[in-house]
């Protein structure tokens, strides 16, 4: 402790001296000179408030160091929500990221290395999509599933008018209203039908010579019971106007694992001109708005000069090709993980926790799917219980873990956690009960 006769300012230790330590030196190589100073500065300014002894301060400030040079943290999603938004939705693939590594330096994403000439951005990527999906005639990839609705609506009906459904006016999340976006683009709504019943007569009698297309929405986040009707893409062909189908989660064929999905391959089967999905629901990919469908509609879209802003870094194609070709991502690993084996993994992630005496039980979850997708599939799961209180700091520890609170107690659901990352969850636990 300082001595209470000397003031504690004066022997608090100089930055450059500080600096030298060299935990706090291999790390300006590793993250840079502003948060390491950042760092020491914040310890500095705890050992001038007497919180800390001054000699304290080299390890105070590589406590503080922050934890990845990117400024965003890896979390371990506990909620048993798959797809978490808020968590970044899909969890990339070790492909994925592996050809995100790769390409992050000067890559061939617009150059054709054999010719030297200038080739179409991410065609590689393209190629993979297209041929993962062969009922496409072309294919195109955005930044998010938004801006693919807002390309098609601006390429094929700005001016003009898309026909859809009243019940099919959503809103997917955080104020994201999709009537509001596509009339953002200049393109008027033509709404038929009622919230619960739309038939292909309404659909027919609103075509006309001012109709850009017909939209089908995929009401992905809730689902209307009761006296309710729709029209199928299927039945929406043959009224002379393109139909674009929003299938929302981006399954490229069907799963029977979520069998109320619709899917891209399915939907152009059906007649669809132009599908689009988003690359980081049910893909389990990189945020991307893939489009699909007749060769000449892609085309229109490509060539749109707002083609260019919406168009998708090479990091996000690298990945886009990984998780289309490579093996099972996290995302099927964590839809399709056994129960069975959950309340294995966490019966064997309670025992060490209960032997600290740490207040824990095993008790079954259900887990969803999340990201706006398959609203009404539930996936039995099992958590670890644990006392609320637990929430604040395993969120705000060094590897964060965020569950869920449910009757008072904090869920820990192991369904979205890797497997090799249960010793950490433990360890997590553990640190914040200090046992
Ligand atoms: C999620 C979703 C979108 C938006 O996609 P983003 O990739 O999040 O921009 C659009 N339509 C539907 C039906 C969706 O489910």
């Amino acid at each position: 402790m300082p001595e209470a006769t000397v003031d504690p300012r004066r022997r608090v230790p100089r930055t450059d001296a500080v600096l030298t330590d060299p935990r706090l030196v291999d790390a300006v190589a590793r993250l840079g000179r502003t948060p390491v100073r950042a760092a020491v500065a914040a310890a500095q300014q705890r050992a001038r408030a007497g919180e800390l002894a001054p000699e304290q301060v080299p390890d105070a400030a590589v406590a503080a160091l922050p934890p990845t040079p990117g400024g965003l943290r890896p979390v371990l999603n506990a909620t048993g929500v798959v797809l978490h938004t808020n968590l970044g939705r899909a969890d990339l693939s070790e492909a994925a990221r592996a050809a995100v590594a790769a390409a992050a330096g000067h890559t061939d994403v617009e150059l054709d290395l054999a010719s030297g000439r200038r080739a179409r951005r991410g065609r590689s990527a393209l190629a993979a999509l297209a041929a993962a999906v062969p009922d496409a005639q072309d294919v195109h990839v955005v930044n998010n599933g938004a801006a693919a609705l807002v390309l098609a609506a601006t390429a094929l009906a700005a001016g003009r008018e898309i026909v859809l459904s009243r019940g099919e006016l959503v809103e997917i999340g955080d104020g994201f209203r999709l009537p509001e976006l596509l009339v953002s683009t200049g393109a008027r709504l033509r709404e038929v039908g009622t919230t619960n019943r739309t038939t292909r007569a309404d659909y027919a009698n609103a075509v006309g010579p001012d109709t850009g297309f017909i939209l089908k929405v995929h009401p992905s986040n809730f689902v209307v019971r009761g006296f309710t009707g729709a029209v199928e893409v299927a039945g929406l062909t043959g009224l002379g106007v393109p139909v674009v189908a929003d299938i929302g989660s981006g399954l490229l064929a069907p799963q029977p694992l979520l069998p109320d999905e619709p899917d891209a391959a399915s939907t152009l089967r059906a007649g669809a001109d132009l599908v689009i999905a988003s690359g980081d629901k049910l893909l389990g990919g990189p945020q991307a708005g893939l489009l699909l469908g007749e060769r000449a509609v892609v085309e229109r879209l490509r060539r749109h000069p707002l083609a260019r802003a919406l168009r998708v870094y090479k990091l996000t194609l690298a990945a886009l090709q990984a998780t289309v070709t490579g093996p099972e991502t996290p995302t099927w690993r964590a839809l399709r993980a056994d129960p069975g084996a959950l309340r294995t993994r966490t019966e064997r992630a309670r025992a060490p926790l209960a032997a600290a005496g740490i207040d824990v039980t095993v008790v079954e979850s259900v887990a969803v799917v999340g990201g706006g997708g398959a609203p009404e599939a539930e996936l039995p799961s099992w958590a670890l219980s644990l006392p609320h209180e637990y929430a604040a700091p395993l969120r705000q520890g060094a590897t964060p873990v965020v569950g869920r609170i449910e009757r008072g107690r904090l869920l820990l659901d192991l369904r979205c956690v890797p497997p090799d990352a249960d010793p950490a969850l433990v360890a997590a636990v553990r640190a914040v009960a200090g046992r």
